[in-house]
């Protein structure tokens, strides 16, 4: 079996990893990286590509696949709630990007007619192997995959093995495999617990509410925004939360299908509580009283997130709370480190208070290093979609402490297991 890593190797962003077998070639994820302009795996040739396979939507392992239905009509496998959000997700970086990009709606609907839906551990074939998906814990209807030839190979995909208000966390049965492709992208710190992260954000947005203030949560749309109003209502917070942009159709979604929502009373009571921000008056109306407004994007590099910021930002009763790790460079991370809202627009200082609360849907070093003591001793270990240094660290840590091979590999690079 050959492994090629296409993207996504010493970086976070456009993850993809081609592997073949006999006459059989499949794609594992074909992302975007999202910097000035987007940025694309190395290319594949389309001719004799057998299939695709997505572990989940969001767009460092999505955004790239409708470039490889200019051409040809590839099959799609993934699960359903991977479709529905994926969908939505490419459909928004379209209209984001159209300059830059080589392909438009028609890919897209290409992409979801060639798409089978399958389900956590239910096996299936794609010419000379056998694929298997195994949910990852990272958001609603994400998953690991498996791959069997002659050799089993495990790609972790982005996972967690944390318990979190949506999801209980991967599974991680993953018996005997000759090789693990494995994210790192915090192979150099733990997590803190995530009930201390929980309750001091919670205590954090009463006092800047009960003070007369308003929150607002910048959050991804696809998994983070409905945490967020999830942490919120088992916590039992008694003040108006509202929720703006794709994050509601999102809701949606997990609302429909519950098989892929472990914590789904807690979220069904959270949209309860919901007020669903509609049009301009409901922007209006959500900042007109204290209270906690919760949007995309997670970065503050768009989004309805754009349409609060600037208001938020003068009140010094007031709060921005990122709920993520802030990619350096993006407005959020300016916000946080320089006290000021940078946009394309505005360029002005920040009053308001600003915090950031780390919720991460990715294992810790303690969950990466867990996972991989599983591991059997002869099996490659492979380490991708974090920063060069994480990277290597991971592969290190597996040679030395574990004994296994590991290997942080470079894009282009190819191995054979
Ligand atoms: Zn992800
Ligand atoms: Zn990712």
């Amino acid at each position: 079996m050959e492994i090629k890593f296409l993207g996504g190797a010493l970086e976070v962003g456009r993850s993809a990893i081609q592997v073949t077998y006999k006459d059989t070639k499949i794609l594992l994820d074909y992302g975007v990286m999202l910097n000035d302009h987007p940025e694309f795996p190395l290319p594949v040739e389309t001719k004799n590509l057998n299939a695709v396979v997505l572990s989940h939507s969001h767009l460092d392992h999505s955004g790239g696949i409708p470039l490889l239905y200019i051409n040809r009509t590839p099959k799609l496998y993934m699960t359903s709630m991977t479709r529905d959000t994926a969908e939505l997700l490419v459909h928004d970086f379209i209209k984001l990007s159209a300059n830059y990009l080589l392909f438009d709606k028609t890919e897209v609907e290409k992409m979801i007619r060639n798409t089978k839906t399958v389900y956590y551990r239910e096996p299936f074939t794609v010419g000379d192997l056998e694929v298997e998906l195994m949910d990852a814990g990272h958001i609603p209807g994400s998953a690991q995959i498996i791959v069997n030839g002659d050799k089993t190979l495990v790609y972790t995909g982005d996972f967690t093995t944390v318990k979190t208000r949506m999801l209980d966390g991967a599974d991680t049965t993953i018996g005997d495999v000759d090789a693990v492709i494995i994210e790192s992208t915090y192979a150099h710190e733990d997590h803190r617990p995530r009930i201390d992260l929980e309750k001091e954000f919670v205590k954090a947005c009463r006092e800047v509410v009960e003070n007369g203030g308003r929150v607002l949560v910048p959050a991804f749309s696809v998994g983070r925004a409905q945490e967020i109003i999830s942490i919120l209502a088992a916590h039992n917070f008694k003040h108006p939360v509202w929720l703006d942009g794709m994050a509601k159709k999102t809701l949606e979604y997990y609302l429909s299908d519950k098989r892929f929502i472990d914590g789904a009373e807690i979220l069904e009571k959270a949209s309860r509580r919901t007020r669903f921000v509609k049009g301009k008056k409901g922007r209006i109306d959500a900042l007109s009283e204290p209270g906690v407004i919760v949007t995309p994007a997670g970065m503050l590099k768009g989004g309805p997130a754009l349409y609060y910021a600037p208001e938020i930002v003068e009140d010094e009763k007031s709060a921005v709370f990122l709920a993520s790790f802030q990619i350096p460079g993006t407005p959020g991370e300016i916000l946080l480190n320089q006290g000021r809202l940078v946009t394309d627009a505005i360029n002005k200082p920040a009053n308001c208070i600003v915090k950031q609360f780390r919720f991460s849907g990715h294992a810790g070093r303690a969950q990466l290093h867990d996972y991989l003591r599983k591991i059997e001793t002869h099996a490659h270990v492979f380490t991708m979609h974090g920063e060069p240094e994480m990277c290597k660290m991971l592969s290190d840590w597996a040679r030395n402490e574990l004994g296994l091979s590991g290997t942080a590999p470079s894009n282009g690079q190819t191995f054979t297991i």
